[in-house]
């Protein structure tokens, strides 16, 4: 029998969600159920099906992962080649954000703010003179949950970098102890580590259930209408995200890990497909996980440090949105922001995204806290809540892509041979 692979699947899932979804709509139904409810318990589902293999997948893996390289030197240069790409590939991103923003200008209709075709209210005067110089004390808790005062409940809340921190303690110091304990303890982690690398294989094999599902509601609910008033800013940021996907990843991979990036997309499509169904590089992670190591062939050691902790901190596409979005606001308000202020946005873009959950809309947070560090006024959020799904599949597509790519290239010049080899 011909078995399709599953991005095919999942792809033609997704196609056919658009047109279940749009010939649902909201309200339609059958025996007093509607059709959105039926999409929305598959793609609940689905989802908690990836969440519920998430803690101890990223435990293992990363316990796993350290401990390999936990005694040797190598751990300080994998950290930093890691960090240098997570925030090179963030900037990138921002910066692409701010030069489309400003060359496109989608705040502006007919050179005019767009504030009253979009429905903005308030006093530009009032909004401009308030946009001065304005402090965050909210920043602070990046680094508060780096260290979360109880790892049960950081589990439990999906306080995913506190439990990274904590798995990079355990995996670094289970090199540190005696024999017999050591091999024990590395053992059972491997194990573990074994059993939910099978456990999400299975998972996945419901993929293009579940992503017909997620999708098909978002279509439903949403539907394509929304798009419409805010038309420039939703293709200016689709435009953003493609270059940075399109364009600048794949040159990295080509230049600096010398492999061919159309394969890194084959080797990602099930991965991608996910993030942008689900929204969520958390709930992906497990399927990124299981791309970056049995699809591209990144070794164990590097993919368990990249990938989860890129997972958590390192979001390109989002920071990409977040410095759109407040640029857009500021100019469909009539407020000129200065070169010293749209610096902070970028600044803030930038140290937000490492901040922000990989859950849906998380960003909205993150855009509500530079707005008021910029001092724009925090409703045109909910302007942009109407148009905000669509946008977070492709955004958080591009979050999970650069994660991945980020494991090639440090894999690549850790001196790894058999990357997109397969
Ligand atoms: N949904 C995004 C993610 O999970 C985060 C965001 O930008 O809202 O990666």
């Amino acid at each position: 029998m011909l078995r399709l692979k599953l991005h095919w699947q999942i792809l033609i899932a997704l196609l056919l969600a658009v047109i279940a979804g749009s010939l649902a709509g909201a309200d339609a139904g059958v025996f007093g159920v509607r059709y959105v409810q039926i999409f929305d318990l598959f793609g609940t589902l689905f989802m908690n099906a990836l969440k519920l293999v998430i803690v101890p997948l990223i435990l293992s893996s990363v316990i796993t992962g350290i401990a390999a390289v936990g005694k040797s030197r190598d751990f300080g240069r994998l950290g930093f080649k890691t960090f240098l790409y997570y925030v090179s590939t963030s900037l990138i991103a921002i910066v692409i954000g701010l030069a489309l923003v400003n060359w496109i200008e989608p705040g502006l209709v007919d050179g005019a703010p767009a504030r009253d075709h979009i429905g903005l209210s308030g006093d530009t005067a009032e909004i401009a003179a308030r946009a001065e110089a304005h402090d965050s004390g909210e920043l602070a808790d990046v680094f508060l949950r780096l260290v979360p005062p109880n790892i049960v409940a950081a589990a439990a809340q999906g306080e995913m970098l506190g439990l990274i921190v904590f798995s990079l303690l355990f995996g670094y110091f289970a090199t540190r102890i005696a024999e017999p304990y050591a091999g024990y303890v590395q053992g059972f982690w491997k194990g573990v580590f074994e059993i939910m690398v099978l456990i999400t294989e299975w998972v996945m094999k419901f993929a293009p259930l579940g992503v017909f599902a997620l999708v098909a509601k978002v279509v439903a609910t949403t539907g394509l209408r929304a798009v419409e008033p805010l038309l420039a800013f939703f293709l200016t940021v689709v435009a953003g995200l493609a270059v940075h996907f399109l364009i600048v990843l794949p040159t990295l991979l080509l230049l600096v890990a010398r492999v061919n990036p159309l394969r890194h997309y084959q080797a990602m499509a099930p991965a991608l497909l996910t993030a942008f169904s689900t929204a969520s590089s958390s709930a992906t992670l497990p399927v990124t996980l299981e791309c970056v190591e049995r699809r591209a062939g990144v070794s164990h050691r590097t993919t368990s440090f990249v990938i989860p902790l890129g997972g958590s901190i390192n979001m390109d596409g989002t920071g990409l949105y977040e410095c759109a979005a407040a640029l857009f606001i500021a100019q469909a308000y009539g407020v000129d922001l200065s070169t010293g202020q749209q610096f902070t946005v970028v600044l803030l873009a930038l140290l937000t995204s490492v901040g922000v959950a990989g859950i849906p809309a998380a960003s909205l947070v993150a855009i509500a806290i530079i707005l008021s560090a910029v001092g724009l006024p925090l409703e045109a959020v909910g302007l942009i809540l109407a148009i905000d799904r669509p946008l977070d599949m492709c955004r958080t597509a591009v979050n999970v892509y650069s994660d991945s790519c980020c494991a090639v290239i440090v894999g690549a010049t850790e001196g790894e041979t058999e990357i997109l080899k397969g």
